[in-house]
């Protein structure tokens, strides 16, 4: 028996597993770990996180530690917005702008100075050598009496925990009875071009780390298909102030998980469960949300 079972092995479940401590497995579906969290732009930009500013904040801080203790390649960086501006960061205008970026060709920019990006695979790559990942293990049914869970069943038989986090993200409305909405986004990858930091442009970010990241769209959808319409939008946005290799890119698409309240989901369904996911930035906010997660079950 576990003392802890985390179902889900995306970002916010691994996250969950690493502060859950000893005798903890996390039980993913997939034969390798990330899947959905794998198409995400990687970025924590607190001040674009609306009310959950400080928690973005105490995010950067989590996954700052985790980078150094694990050798995973993070940056802390600026944040240009080229329109739509808040009014919270500092205006700057041409001159400026090419001291952060040379390449970008902008009159005006808002400026933010405490964004951070950290390089998915490698993220999951380390906490996967870190973890107890039993891969290739689809939870079915969750086996009840009351409110307290006996057991999971799976694909490969019966398993037992103390306690559970489920970490399901855009699959959690097949496992438990909870109103989630998925939004669907796309990657692109491409080659690198020497951009510092992450830039908004016409609602679309870029960020560079081992490649250079583009994401665009959030549409309220379980659809997986790509869109390239969507797909050609954000190439044609970024091409007109960045010299981009569009020859050389994939693609891929990606849901963030939001509950029907707008907020984080983080509750306790079970007596000895919890479920926790996503959020549109849900990839800033999961050591924020797997802390929340273990409190509620008394973990540690
Ligand atoms: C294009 C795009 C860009 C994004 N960029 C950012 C960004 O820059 N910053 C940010 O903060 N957020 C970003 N997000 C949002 C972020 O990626 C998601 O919120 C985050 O990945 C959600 O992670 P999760 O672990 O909660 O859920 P998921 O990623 O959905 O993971 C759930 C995991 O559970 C597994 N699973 C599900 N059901 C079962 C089962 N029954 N048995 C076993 N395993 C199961 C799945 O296989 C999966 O691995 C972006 C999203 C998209 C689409």
């Amino acid at each position: 028996m576990y003392k802890l079972a985390v179902i889900g092995g995306g970002v916010t479940g691994l996250w969950a597993a690493f502060m859950g401590g000893d005798n903890t497995v996390v039980l993913e579906k997939e034969k390798t770990v990330g899947s959905n969290s794998l198409s995400s732009l990687w970025s924590i930009m607190p001040p674009l996180c609306g009310d959950m500013e400080e928690e973005c904040i105490r995010a950067e801080k989590d996954y700052q530690d985790i980078c150094s203790d694990l050798g995973i390649f993070c940056k802390d960086t600026h944040i240009l917005k080229l329109d739509g501006f808040t009014g919270k960061g500092r205006q700057i205008e041409k001159n400026e702008i090419r001291t952060f970026e040379p390449q970008i060709n902008a009159e005006h920019a808002e400026l933010f100075e405490n964004g951070m990006f950290i390089e998915g695979n490698e993220f999951f790559t380390r906490m996967e050598d870190s973890l107890n990942i039993d891969k290739g293990t689809v939870v079915t049914k969750v086996n009840s009496e009351g409110n307290f869970i006996k057991s999971l069943e799976t694909n490969k038989g019966e398993i037992k925990a103390e306690k559970y986090i489920f970490a399901t993200g855009y699959l959690t409305k097949a496992l438990l009875d909870l109103d989630v909405s998925l939004f669907k986004g796309h990657l692109i990858k491409t080659r690198r071009i020497g951009l510092n930091g992450i830039v908004i442009y016409k609602g679309r970010i870029a960020v560079e780390g081992r490649e250079l990241y583009l994401n665009g769209d959030s549409t309220k959808t379980d659809d997986t298909s790509v869109n390239y319409e969507s797909v050609n939008e954000t190439i044609s946005i970024f091409s007109s102030i960045l010299r981009i290799d569009v020859q050389n890119l994939t693609v891929s698409t990606g849901f963030r998980t939001v509950s029907s309240d707008g907020r984080p989901l983080v509750r306790k369904v079970f007596e000895n469960g919890v479920a926790i996911t996503g959020f549109k930035f849900g990839f800033a906010l999961a050591p924020v949300l797997a802390r929340e997660g273990v409190k509620l079950l008394n973990i540690r």
